[in-house]
């Protein structure tokens, strides 16, 4: 192995947390969106299980 793998920089720098809709943590904190679920943006209505 050659160069430096790991910095010791990688935590302490919390961008996603658990998100509240889809449960990945993709939630940016910084952006306040899910990058997977989109949310808070409503995007999973138009899904088939929102039948009303
Ligand atoms: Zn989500």
């Amino acid at each position: 192995m050659k160069g430096t793998p790991s910095r010791g920089r990688h935590s302490r720098h919390v961008v996603h947390i658990i998100c509240r809709r889809c449960g990945h943590k993709s939630y940016n904190i910084k952006k306040k969106r899910c990058s997977y679920c989109g949310y808070p943006d409503p995007k999973w209505r138009e899904y088939s299980w929102s039948n009303s």
